[in-house]
């Protein structure tokens, strides 16, 4: 057969849109990406991270507005920047394990040769073929060690040839572009041919039984028009926003949009050590502990991991309203801090959905989840207390920063928004390819498998 390059769309330039287009692109199509969010210049980047937090930034934002009764302390906006969250991440890049694909309609084996082509393309390895692990992540990897705690340098996007080890690496884009960023990454492909439309919105579709025919696209500076042809859509505005996208744009209107959030639950537990332990000029995440990862039952529960300081500023943030805080900023040095992450299971009522125009998150924390983190924070204490911490603090995360689930795969639109590959229901032409169509929020960071899946999905396409 004949190959036919196809005009495609795709919405969103975060970590999915960004391989998703590299991918289809290298395939011969015709790709053009469009964003809602700037362009993440170096001079950009710095000015960022000059600010330390991007709640601070001049980073136009997405709202986010939270149900009181639950989970109250959320992050309430999002950077809306060409490279999406992924140019603020901290790079912990690791597959998910075999059995959390029990609830997927594809299995790990599916997903294995774009695990591998994601590792080369986001220059992932393990973090101690890297670069010069810091005596603070080997004391923490000996404590686990002689716990029994199975510790391992885990697979990191950075490159610590050009790290400048700066005392923050997260919530951050990296100014020397040593983290994996796809905002560069889409800087190169649009030299090679790759359209770019950023600070650019879709606002309606032409459709004709089931098929889109072309879109429109309104500038957010200018407010002009255009209306693109296009032969496929692939939508990739991550977790929170693509459910309104299918909904608002492509008139679908399933049972299960918006449904099944998850966010994983997260805590930390901070350690107070007799001397400095914590470097202001060494980046400090390269280590996990997989020992508990499953329970007895053999479900999966999360993982523990070393975690960056947050810089002495930024640390008043998460500590408990009850301690003095001005205390923190001047022992900062001599605390150092464990995370746990922990696998929240699907459950329907979690959502997002939309009031007045703005993304509403309603997220209940279940019994079973917390039952999991307080297991996997007990055992992040021992730890941290074998590497000679004094005392330590537990605190309870509260980010929105790993959603996924929101249009999930399954058979059809009655139980689910996708089908394996990643079309939507009764839609010829219309592709979700980022982390809402994750069946199972998986026990450790999700970056890896959001790229992995996303060019399996461009794969078919
Ligand atoms: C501080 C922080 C630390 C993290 N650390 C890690 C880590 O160590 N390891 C890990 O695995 N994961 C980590 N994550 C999570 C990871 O970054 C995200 O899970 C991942 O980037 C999500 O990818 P995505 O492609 O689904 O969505 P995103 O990367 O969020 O991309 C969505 C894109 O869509 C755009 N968009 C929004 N609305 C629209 C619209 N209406 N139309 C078109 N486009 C739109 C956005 O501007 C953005 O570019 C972290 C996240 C944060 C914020
Ligand atoms: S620690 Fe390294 S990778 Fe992280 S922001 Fe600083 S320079 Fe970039």
């Amino acid at each position: 057969m004949s190959f036919k390059a196809k005009k495609i769309a795709v919405l969103g330039a975060g970590l999915s849109g960004v391989l998703v287009a590299k991918k289809l692109f290298q395939n011969g199509h015709e790709v053009s990406i469009i964003d809602p969010g700037i362009f993440l210049t170096s001079e950009k980047k710095k000015e960022i991270w000059n600010l330390e937090s991007f709640s601070r930034s001049k980073l136009s934002a997405i709202d986010i507005d939270v149900q009181k009764n639950v989970r109250h302390r959320y992050q309430k906006k999002l950077p809306l920047a060409i490279g999406g969250l992924a140019e603020f991440y901290q790079a912990v890049s690791i597959p998910f394990h075999e059995k959390e694909f029990s609830s997927w309609p594809i299995s790990k084996s599916d997903l294995d040769p774009f695990y591998k082509q994601a590792q080369e393309w986001m220059n992932i390895k393990p973090s101690h073929e890297h670069g010069n692990i810091s005596p603070l992540a080997k004391k923490l990897y000996h404590a686990g060690k002689e716990l029994h705690k199975d510790p391992y340098y885990h697979p990191i996007a950075i490159d610590f040839s050009t790290c400048r080890h700066c005392s923050i690496c997260n919530q951050v884009p990296c100014p020397w572009d040593a983290r994996f960023s796809p905002s560069l990454l889409l800087q190169e492909l649009q030299t090679q041919g790759i359209r770019v439309l950023d600070r650019s919105l879709v606002t309606a579709a032409t459709m004709k039984q089931g098929k889109i025919l072309n879109i429109k696209v309104t500038n957010l500076e200018n407010q002009k028009e255009s209306t693109i042809d296009t032969d496929e859509v692939i939508v990739c505005a991550g977790a929170l926003n693509t459910p309104f996208i299918i909904k608002n744009i492509f008139s679908c209107d399933f049972n299960h949009i918006g449904k099944n959030l998850m966010l994983h639950l997260l805590g930390n537990v901070i350690g107070f050590f007799p001397k400095p332990i914590t470097s202001k000029d060494h980046f400090e995440k390269w280590v996990s502990f997989s020992s508990d990862y499953f329970d007895s039952n053999g479900k999966v529960r999360g993982i523990i991991q070393q975690d960056q300081m947050t810089g002495p500023q930024r640390i008043l943030e998460y500590i408990p309203g009850t301690f003095p805080k001005s205390l923190f900023t001047k022992i900062y040095d001599q605390l150092t801090q464990l995370l746990v992450i922990v696998d929240d299971e699907s459950c329907f009522e979690n959502q997002v959905y939309e009031k007045n125009g703005k993304i509403c998150v309603q997220y209940q924390d279940q019994k079973k989840d917390l039952e999991k983190r307080a297991f996997l924070l007990k055992q992040a204490k021992k730890i941290i207390k074998k590497s000679g911490a004094l005392a330590t603090i537990t605190t309870h995360g509260k980010s929105i920063f790993h959603a996924c689930g929101t249009c999930r795969m399954g058979v059809n639109s009655l139980d689910s928004v996708v089908n394996f590959e990643g079309r939507v229901h009764d839609r010829d032409n219309l592709w979700i390819a980022d982390a809402s169509t994750f069946n199972s929020s998986g026990g450790v960071n999700p970056s890896l498998t959001i790229a992995a899946n996303a060019l399996r999905i461009a794969d078919r396409i």
